[in-house]
């Protein structure tokens, strides 16, 4: 299949680990910063066979895992209400919140839906305009163009019985942060090839400036992430901080300027705080005041929440590279993706969930 098999090739993968052995001269540590990609990296044993020097660590770019207990909590209560339909995508539903998940609320008679788009959202919205039809707005900005436009949509058509519960988060805050961090052990970033699809790489510059750190905007399939790490080493061992773009098939310098525009029509940028992390400034996007009556928060009288996260749950450490899932004590044993104390256990992007699926129980 075009675009796939030519990036799953194990003849290719060869030649590129071969290159990646002759150019590494010392340790270094490369953070991947999209659960997608650690994901194809913990499924494909890529950092299995990468030569000693180079250590992966696991990023904070999976949406899921870091949405606020509060929201999963706010979530919880508004898809408990008797007009409301709540919508998501799939995900979202086994994240566990203070005292249960969204599938306990379907199981207790809550009308909570699993959608493929928020467009499909606001068409049950259109069909049902005697009941509340709220959309679970989490993502990067990979998703905000989306999400937007279902706002925008609803406004032009004069639908009232639609909102979003939003919690949408910015990589390159989160990036920033954890390089301030005293603790910061990343040298290299790979870059999420679909949020620069829609951002592009130039806020990028700065911080790979700033930092001394290259930044690698890269795909998802085996070879996407094995050239994505060839040219971090490269750039790493000639001391090049810079960026450059791998996923040369999606991501321009720019990214997609329309659905940036649409994405700042709807939202703005404002503080959000980030499970297991804390608050980041200026990292979230927040409906504006123009279309606050599309605002799931400020439609619904969800504000007196009182949260409770697991004290076993190490999830905020793992999300900055500090450690890696089976060094979690509760990992496979109290914690499991059908008893999961923490999101990053159900997440289909989570660190914890690639981990047990693919049964990485120690170091190797
Ligand atoms: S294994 Fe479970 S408890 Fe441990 S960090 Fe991952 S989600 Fe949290």
């Amino acid at each position: 299949m075009k675009y796939l098999d030519e990036f799953r090739d194990p003849a290719i993968a060869k030649q590129i680990l071969a290159e990646i052995k002759k150019t590494v001269t010392k340790p270094w540590v490369i953070m991947e910063v999209c659960g997608g990609q650690t994901h194809s990296i913990i499924k494909n044993g890529i950092d299995q066979i990468l030569p000693k020097e180079i250590e992966l660590v696991h990023g904070p770019g999976c949406p899921v895992c870091v949405t606020p207990l509060e929201i999963i909590d706010k979530a919880l209560a508004i898809a408990s209400l008797p007009n409301v339909i709540f919508t998501s995508f799939g995900d979202m539903l086994r994240v566990p919140g203070s005292n249960k998940d969204l599938f306990q609320v379907k199981s207790e008679g809550g009308d909570v839906r699993i959608v493929y788009s928020p467009l499909e959202s606001l068409k049950i919205a259109r069909n049902n305009p005697d009941k509340e039809v709220v959309f679970f707005a989490v993502g990067f900005e990979t998703t905000a163009p989306g999400n937007a436009m279902a706002i925008h949509q609803a406004q032009r058509e004069g639908i009232t019985n639609f909102s979003e519960l939003v919690s949408h988060v910015l990589v390159p805050p989160a990036m920033t942060t954890l390089l301030s961090s005293p603790k910061n052990r990343v040298q290299a970033y790979l870059a999420a090839g679909h949020v620069c699809a829609i951002m592009g790489w130039r806020e990028y510059e700065p911080i790979a400036k700033k930092y001394k750190v290259p930044i690698v905007p890269t795909g998802f399939e085996p070879i996407d992430v094995l050239e994505g790490i060839l040219l971090a080493v490269q750039l790493l061992e000639e001391g090049c901080y810079e960026v450059t773009n791998q996923y040369l098939r999606a991501v321009q310098r720019d990214g997609n300027r329309p659905a940036q525009d649409l994405v700042n029509k709807v939202y703005e940028v404002g503080n959000r705080k980030w499970r297991g992390i804390g608050e980041i400034p200026q990292s979230g996007l927040m409906i504006r005041n123009e279309y606050s009556n599309y605002d799931a928060e400020k439609k619904f009288n969800v504000g007196n929440i009182i949260t409770q996260e697991s004290d076993k749950c190490i999830a905020g450490i793992i999300l900055q590279g500090l450690k890696k899932p089976h060094e979690c004590p509760a990992f496979g044993k109290e914690c499991t993706p059908m008893n999961p104390l923490g999101a990053t256990m159900v997440s289909s992007e989570g660190a914890c969930a690639a981990y047990y699926k693919y049964q990485r129980i120690k170091n190797d």
